[in-house]
């Protein structure tokens, strides 16, 4: 069936259009028994509200009825909002708040009483980009919001996890490896503007006196680049944020195929889902040693060993619809992407999707605990899940 918002499927349903249908206009749907109507099609910015008129049929019994809604094409469906009571034979107006990005359909299932009338579905989009009168304006959130997977601190004489606060972003800093542990960050469009890449690379003067401190030589012709844990491309609403990540506490030893190619391919996801209207926290480091570069073989240090060149990189990322309060509003239902890859110039054979693992694996593999703000019967779900969704 055809309606003005496209194709619906009714299922013990019809369009009704006698002087018992209550309706607004001429025709409405009349569902009976416990029948359901059902879009066949996708709205693809999410969605942050929906309003629908209904009523009672002719002098039936009352009704009750729900919205049910899918974000994978109707594979499954899970309820919004609770169960409506429709006991008025003139049309009243149910709002369902909720906020979701990118595919969604919906379902209104009639689940007891007399026939049911409904009409004017309304879905309002949720595009992140505000305009639609939602409570949804994506802010600047806490860095390390989901928690410190090293347990760092700011003593100077915990040289090899020593916490720095950034503001841009957080990470814990490695004396004896001469890079970060991880480094953690929140990502919205309120970290993002226009201001240009400064590629201004300084040596991080606030590492305490007696800590390594990196300099961008300490890279030059080494095979690796200097590669950003924190992205550029995560932080341009100013240029003091965007020099910010030119700090060397936040460069690795990237092989250039990986820094260039397949791990930036996943930073670029991560922005296109903040487009879509979701705030991401991001966790990122590396471990081992041994990568590979552009001169081949092996490389396990530069910089006269002072710098530990990984065997692998690792991101972990937590997405949820722009809103307040993240923490409590992450559940076992959350999408989490984890990756690990190889730090060597053959890593862009895959797309950054092949590197795809659990949480619990990177875990095992750096000794830290990830998602640690989050209550442990909901970690051990995601953490233990490897993503399967949508790559770009
Ligand atoms: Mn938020
Ligand atoms: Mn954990």
């Amino acid at each position: 069936m055809t309606l003005s918002t496209g194709v619906w499927d009714l299922n013990d349903a019809l369009i009704g259009g006698t002087t018992s249908d209550r309706k607004n206009g001429s025709k409405s749907v009349r569902i009976e028994n416990t029948g359901m109507v059902t879009m066949q099609f996708d709205k693809t910015s999410g969605a942050s509200q929906v309003t629908i008129a209904h009523g009672v049929y002719g002098t039936d019994a009352s009704s009750t009825w729900g919205l049910w809604y899918s974000t994978n094409s109707g594979s499954t469906w899970t309820q919004t909002g609770s169960t409506v009571t429709t006991s008025s034979t003139t049309l009243n107006t149910t709002t369902f708040t909720l906020s979701t990005s990118g595919n969604i359909r919906f379902q209104v299932r009639k689940l007891t009483g007399g026939r049911l009338n409904i009409d004017d579905i309304t879905i309002t989009d949720n595009s992140g980009t505000g305009g639609g009168g939602s409570d949804t304006t994506p802010t600047r959130d806490d860095n390390m919001a989901l928690g410190n997977p090293s347990g760092a601190t700011t003593s100077t004489s915990n040289m090899n996890n020593y916490l720095m606060d950034k503001v841009q972003y957080t990470l814990s800093y490695n004396n004896s490896k001469g890079m970060a542990n991880w480094c953690s960050w929140h990502l919205s469009t309120a970290w993002k503007g226009s201001a240009a890449r400064c590629n201004c690379f300084t040596s991080d003067v606030s590492l305490p006196s007696g800590y390594f401190r990196a300099t961008t030589s300490n890279y030059t012709s080494t095979g690796f680049d200097r590669g950003h844990l924190c992205p550029s491309e995560d932080r341009d609403a100013s240029d003091t944020d965007n020099a910010k990540t030119f700090l060397m506490t936040n460069m690795t030893p990237q092989a250039p195929n990986m820094n260039e190619v397949t791990w930036e391919a996943f930073e670029t996801y991560c922005r296109t889902l903040m487009s879509a209207g979701n705030e991401l926290y991001i966790i990122a480091g590396g471990y081992g040693t041994g990568g590979s570069g552009s001169s081949g073989g092996t490389t396990n240090t530069i910089a006269s060993g002072s710098i530990n060149v990984p065997s692998h990189f690792w991101k972990i990322a937590v997405i949820l619809p722009v809103g307040t309060n993240d923490v409590s509003r992450i559940t076992t239902s959350t999408r989490v992407i984890a990756i690990d890859m190889p730090n060597t110039q053959t890593v862009n054979t895959h797309t950054w999707d092949y590197y795809r693992t659990t949480v619990d694996a990177i875990e095992t593999a750096t000794g830290y605990d990830f998602l640690s703000n989050v209550s442990t019967s909901i970690q051990s779900t995601l953490e233990s899940h490897v993503d399967a969704g949508p790559t770009h």
